[in-house]
């Protein structure tokens, strides 16, 4: 394993800051840095998928003539740890990284012509509707009815925690067209446009106050047979293909790194036991230094992975995941600590996050306790306790791992 960028590859870093520096504006990095979940701010969100898209970048793993770039996986690696260390804000996954590769892979010449231009440019924003009230981990046993009538499918049923339900315009989303056989058999891949007749939206409110999940019912909606993604009663084949999308190809480690630094930078300024700064408490910087390493193997997995040419996919996908998402909760809890009283006051006015958040009124003045990192503190690490739930929950992550790396 070779850790050094190559000469080109090292150009290609100098070209991303470069263009990282030129076009990220404060208010954007601001956008990056103040997450209050995996997820920035919409608008701030939509505005950088508007630069990247002018530059070509938008959705670099895409086929080139679909709009994609053709770099290598270093490149992509490279272009997705510059992006995060200059505070980028992250764009939403659901349309760019997951259904598109869907439609380019299964989808018809009319599907890849209609889709794929207006999610590069943000006029489709897509939300995902795969989870039901009785189906998450155990996905196949989904039961949103698609009745078959003519050129259309009816459906009926209810999709949940769906994230970003009230922005999107489409939805891809599974449904039963068929009850016999396995139960991963008749489920069709459907693509519903959210401003059909039958559909409602109701927000979920999460344990930090935001409403960016929700629960969507759906009540004899009919949608044209057109919009499935493959054959009908075969999603199961289509619905597999985009977990692969989902679960792997990011590179997580920068991102904690980034948090880590800013822990430790703010702690050299807190007051800790004794009033001396709370980074040169023993205890607190054992805490610390441990994520910090942990930080480190978990950058290195990731550059092995890239120099074994592994992509998307099977074990290591599912490995980086659960460290990934384990290791962000605990750097969540040491940043909690470090925001000290102020880090424990609920005050999501003083953040952008990851959706705003409904029928909030600034008070006046817009009073803020502390500074703005301390104000996101609670917020995120309350919105961190998901992370080994969605995206095929870490229990699921290591149920695979069983099977594919130790062979139980
Ligand atoms: C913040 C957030 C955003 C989400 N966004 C979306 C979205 O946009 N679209 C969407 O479709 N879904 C979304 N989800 C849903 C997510 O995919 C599911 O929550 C997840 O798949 C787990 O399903 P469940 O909640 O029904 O839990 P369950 O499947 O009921 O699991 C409950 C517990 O049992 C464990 N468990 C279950 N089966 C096994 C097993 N075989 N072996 C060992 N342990 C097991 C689980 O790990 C978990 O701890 C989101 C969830 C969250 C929390």
């Amino acid at each position: 394993m070779d850790l050094a960028w190559s000469a080109d590859d090292a150009a290609f870093r100098d070209e991303v800051v470069a263009f990282l520096d030129e076009k990220l504006t404060p208010e954007l990095r601001q956008a990056g840095r103040l997450m209050t979940s995996v997820y920035s701010d919409h608008e701030a969100s939509m505005e950088w998928q508007r630069i990247l898209h002018e530059r070509g970048w938008a959705a670099p793993a895409w086929p080139v003539e679909h709009g994609g770039c053709d770099w290598s996986l270093t490149q992509h690696y490279i272009f997705s740890r510059e992006s995060v260390l200059a505070g980028a804000p992250s764009l939403s996954p659901m349309g760019i990284r997951m259904v598109a590769h869907a439609i380019v892979a299964f989808g018809t010449p009319e599907q890849k012509d209609f889709f794929l231009p207006r999610i590069l440019t943000g006029e489709v924003f897509f939300c995902q509707g795969y989870s039901e009230p009785e189906a998450g981990s155990d996905l196949a046993s989904l039961s949103m009815a698609a009745v078959d009538d003519g050129d259309d499918l009816v459906c009926t049923g209810s999709k949940i925690w769906t994230t970003h339900a009230t922005e999107a315009n489409w939805m891809f989303c599974l449904v039963r067209t068929s009850k016999t056989g396995k139960k991963q058999e008749g489920i069709t891949f459907l693509l519903i446009d959210m401003n059909t007749p039958g559909i409602e939206i109701r927000p979920l409110v999460m344990s930090s106050g935001e409403e960016v999940q929700n629960q969507v019912f759906f009540d004899e909606v009919r949608v044209p047979k057109s919009n499935v993604i493959g054959t009908i009663d075969d999603g199961w084949t289509v619905a597999k293909y985009l977990l692969l999308f989902e679960r792997g190809g990011g590179a997580a480690a920068p991102a904690l790194q980034v948090m880590a630094e800013s822990i430790a930078e703010a702690a050299a300024q807190q007051p800790g036991p004794g009033g001396r700064p709370l980074l040169e408490d023993p205890v607190f910087a054992a805490k610390l230094a441990e994520a910090r390493i942990r930080t480190k193997v978990l950058e290195v997995l990731e550059y092995r992975t890239l120099s074994a040419g592994v992509d998307v996919g099977g074990a290591a996908s599912s490995t980086m995941k659960v460290l990934g998402t384990e290791l962000s909760q605990r750097l969540t809890e040491i940043w909690l600590e470090t925001a000290g009283p102020r880090g424990r006051v609920y005050q999501p006015h003083a953040t952008a996050p990851g959706g705003p958040i409904a029928d909030f009124v600034e008070p006046d003045g817009g009073y803020v306790s502390g500074e703005s990192w301390q104000a996101v503190a609670p917020l995120r690490y309350l919105n961190d306790r998901a992370g080994s739930i969605y995206a095929g929950s870490n229990e699921i992550q290591r149920n695979i791992l069983a099977k594919a790396a130790l062979g139980l």
